[in-house]
């Protein structure tokens, strides 16, 4: 479990793992945290993620915090003047902007806290994520379970091939999978796609 660091000033930490690995709910355990020691905290997500409602950062389990929809990466610096702690949600679907945001926050004694997913359903690394994790101080890739042999699961398996990378779905659409099952599962949509 990620324990905050002493006496220091600024700094960037990435959450980031699959879908349904939890990224979000442990976004939110460390904002809550933080806010319950009287720092000042918020939390910033694109306006494009409004899978559930726009005004709140929701995880899966409906464990949410307030937060602000905001169009791009720049927008975030309009609203952190009194802010401790500055939480990014779904990072990888911000412009390419986020990761000179994130380092003129930390490099002003902010505290950032970014969430996102570290590869899309190609298996690709997504949007700003690959820099947002080699400028941090730390990194935790948390992991879902593989839904179906149990392994822990790196992957967003998608059942469907068509649309783009940003595709947001539900259950439905996607699942955790190892290394072992999104390779299995590739191959055969390839197959299905070959016939
Ligand atoms: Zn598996």
């Amino acid at each position: 479990m990620f324990i905050e660091p002493k006496n220091s000033k600024g700094w960037i930490e990435v959450i980031c793992g699959s879908m349904f690995s939890g990224k979000t709910e442990e976004l939110i355990r460390r904002v809550k945290r933080a806010k319950i020691a009287k720092q000042d905290v918020r939390i910033f997500k694109p306006k494009m993620e409004t899978r559930y409602d726009k005004v709140k950062v929701v995880s899966h389990d409906d464990n949410y915090v307030d937060s602000f929809p905001v169009d791009t990466s720049d927008e975030i610096l309009r609203w952190v003047d009194d802010v401790q702690v500055v939480g990014i949600d779904e990072a990888q679907f911000f412009d390419e902007k986020l990761p000179e945001i994130c380092n003129i926050l930390a490099n002003n004694n902010k505290r950032v806290v970014i969430a996102g997913l570290d590869m899309d359903f190609l298996a690709k690394p997504f949007g700003v994520m690959p820099q947002l994790m080699a400028m941090a101080e730390y990194v935790t890739k948390v992991h879902a379970i593989c839904m179906q042999c149990g392994s822990v699961a790196q992957y967003s398996y998608r059942f469907s091939k068509s649309g783009g990378q940003v595709q947001l779905g539900e259950k439905d659409q996607y699942e955790p999978r190892c290394r072992a099952c999104y390779i299995t599962g590739m191959e055969e949509q390839k197959v299905d796609t070959d016939k």
